[in-house]
């Protein structure tokens, strides 16, 4: 068995000894092909020696469990690595940042401790994945939905740990921001509640998220300062009804105003769905469709100019062809005169673009059919399923792959800032060698800012992975050049991105690492993660 960095062969046998008398024989992974299991399917560094990968793993079935585990692994200073369900593919899947941790893997512990219909919350346990609340509330016929990702065998819990984001009404879409009430598992093995949880027999801790005193929360997102055991999230109450409207226009510098009137709109929450931006002209507005792109060879002719496509000759192309050069899909819950009079209110807005051109899209009552819901984006509908890697990852357009790593972004939600980043990132891909869509369009996940979503391609070459680690890194310096950070990262670049955020000479790293002493001495939970290093591992940074 080999050993963790810094932990000798005898102490680390007694620490899986130990491992194994608290969670049992049988949930204590040493074997290869265990272990293989935790390494990350979508590795930048496939087959080279950073490949990260783990020593063994550790299944806990109880929070007392994980505390025990935690204390064992401060005995002997061996390194852990927390996941949920370990299914953060694109951004590091289960594989553990500093080689040779001890991956502690939360799936077994997947109790849905309460659903609230009433008020509208869950309390879950780290394994319980989209799929299993979903399962329970669909089964016991309760009026609320789950907001999840695309993928839906991913976790409640760890997904919005690391801050990642769905696509039902904007209160929920921030999954970590939907969150009420954590509890955690200190690096030292004591036992936190936050917010009105701290308080002995609470009765508000899923419905009243700050406590009293310094809101902690955010310290056990993206970072390494404990484990989290449990966690409320609050659940949308399930809508009369949804209306879909599309708005196109066909002027390039209509996107300015078209920006404008969106926000307006979505900030004063006249409409609550996620607003889907596309270019029909180029490919069309739902999930998945800028992956694949119109062939129209004139259309072709016109992207491929030298220094991007003019302008002029985008919108005459749109126009002629009657295609909107931009368009956004908005998306309404709630009670079907309430949605219908919201879509009226904002074609009234949108009609200050001379030539907007408005589509009526479906109105549609709950519970869906199964019919209903055959060419609809499942999630829209709080409905977690895994075809998104029909449409990403594997398709007749895109034959299956070997993974990819997420660049993403965040830039300020103006049309300025779009035609700024799409000629920022054009020139870059450019220069690099990388495919780039050229009029991409950012997500929308997030309420005031647009987020870039690139998928940068994983390969079995290792010069072909080593060539796109270094144009990644590029990436991340021109994007932060530009004043744009990444909103979370894979560990194979969560240190080039953590020196981005560099403000006053890395105050917020300095600040994170005078957490990270204070609460893990040891530095045992997850050394590195985000860009956080315990101490004695500082000079070493991956
Ligand atoms: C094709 C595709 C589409 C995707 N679409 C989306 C999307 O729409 N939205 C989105 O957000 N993501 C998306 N992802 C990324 C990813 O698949 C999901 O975010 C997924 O839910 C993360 O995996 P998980 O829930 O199993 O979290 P985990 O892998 O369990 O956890 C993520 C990280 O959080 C930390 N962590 C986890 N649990 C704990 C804990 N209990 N205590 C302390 N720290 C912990 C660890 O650092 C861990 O690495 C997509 C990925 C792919 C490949």
């Amino acid at each position: 068995m080999r050993t963790p960095p810094g932990v000798s062969p005898s102490d680390f046998a007694l620490a899986v000894a130990q491992f194994q008398a608290a969670v049992g024989p049988d949930w204590v992974f040493t074997s290869d092909e265990d272990l293989d299991l935790y390494k990350d399917a979508y590795s930048p560094f496939w087959g080279e020696p950073e490949e990260k990968i783990a020593y063994a793993a550790v299944a806990p079935q109880t929070v007392e469990e994980v505390q025990a585990v935690v204390r064992i692994a401060n005995q002997y200073k061996v390194p852990l690595y927390p996941i949920s369900t370990g299914k953060n593919l694109g951004y590091g899947g289960s594989a553990p940042v500093l080689s040779g941790s001890v991956v502690l893997d939360l799936k077994r512990m997947n109790r849905i401790l309460e659903v609230n219909e009433k008020n509208a919350y869950a309390l879950v346990e780290p394994g319980v994945s989209y799929f299993d609340l979903y399962r329970y509330i669909h089964e016991r016929g309760l009026k609320v939905w789950i907001d999840c990702p695309d993928p839906g065998w991913g976790s409640v819990i760890g997904n919005a740990v690391d801050r990642g984001g769905g696509y039902t009404a904007a209160m929920f879409r921030n999954h970590f921001d939907a969150h009420c009430g954590m509890e955690v598992v200190l690096p030292t093995g004591d036992l936190l509640r936050t917010g009105m949880g701290a308080m002995p027999n609470a009765e508000t801790w899923q419905m009243y998220k700050s406590g009293y005193g310094p809101w902690i929360d955010g310290l056990f997102s993206q970072s390494n300062f404990g484990v989290v055991t449990k966690m409320g999230i609050w659940l949308m109450p399930e809508p009369e009804a949804y209306l879909n409207g599309t708005v196109s226009v066909f002027g390039y510098d209509d996107l300015v105003p078209f920006i404008d009137i969106l926000n307006q709109l979505e900030n004063g929450q006249v409409f609550t769905g996620m607003p889907f931006l596309g270019s029909p002209v180029f490919s069309g507005i739902d999930p998945g469709d800028q992956m694949r792109p119109n062939n129209d060879p004139e259309l072709a002719a016109i992207l491929a100019a030298p220094g991007g496509p003019p302008k002029e000759a985008l919108e005459a192309h749109s126009r002629k062809v009657g295609k909107g050069l931009w368009a956004a899909k908005l998306q309404f819950y709630g009670p079907e005169k309430v949605i219908r009079a919201q879509w009226e209110h904002c074609r009234e807005r949108f009609s200050a673009i001379p030539g907007a051109v408005f589509e009526d899209g479906d109105l549609l009552r709950f519970p869906l059919a199964p019919d209903q819901l055959v060419n609809e984006h499942k999630v829209t509908f709080g409905i977690p399923n895994l075809s998104i890697f029909f449409i990403g990852a594997r398709s007749e357009t895109s034959p299956p792959g070997d993974g990819h790593i997420w660049f993403s972004p965040i830039i300020p939600r103006t049309a300025e800032a779009i035609f700024e980043a799409q000629r920022v990132f054009r020139d870059a891909a450019d220069s690099l060698g990388l495919p780039m869509q050229p009029i991409a369009l950012p997500s929308t996940y997030w309420q005031r800012a647009f987020i870039f979503i690139f998928g940068f391609p994983i390969t079995h070459d290792i010069e072909t992975n080593k060539k796109n680690r270094a144009a990644f890194r590029t990436l991340v310096k021109i994007a932060a050049e530009h004043g744009w950070g990444e909103y979370r990262t894979a560990p194979a670049y969560q240190d080039d991105i953590m020196d981005t955020y560099s403000f006053n000479d890395h105050a917020l790293r300095r600040f994170h690492e005078t957490v990270k002493d204070a609460v893990d001495p040891n530095g045992v939970i997850s050394a590195g993660r985000y860009g956080i290093w315990p101490k004695h591992l500082r000079g070493t940074r991956a």
